[in-house]
């Protein structure tokens, strides 16, 4: 009987331990890694590549990231003629 209480007292720990972890420490991660290494998608080719590498292209108000700067003249020019 006191084995029950006791492993009951540790669950309930486990758990208010794991949620507090949970919460604060995950967004923390989340944020540092957008900083630069976020992998986002060349809108032209489709490829994943880090943020730091991407060849940035202004259309009108909007920011366009893109792997290359043959991807982005292509795409640009695509664009440009629809
Ligand atoms: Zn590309």
């Amino acid at each position: 009987m006191r084995l029950l209480i006791l492993a009951a007292l540790i669950y309930l720990g486990y758990r208010a331990l794991k949620s507090r972890i949970g919460s604060g420490h995950q967004n923390a991660e989340t944020d540092l890694r957008n900083m630069d290494d976020e992998m986002i998608q060349d809108p032209f080719c489709g490829a994943y590549f880090p943020r730091k590498n991407a060849v940035r292209a202004s259309v009108g108000k909007k920011d366009f990231l893109f792997c290359s700067e043959q991807c982005r003249d292509a795409y640009l020019s695509g664009r440009e003629k629809h």
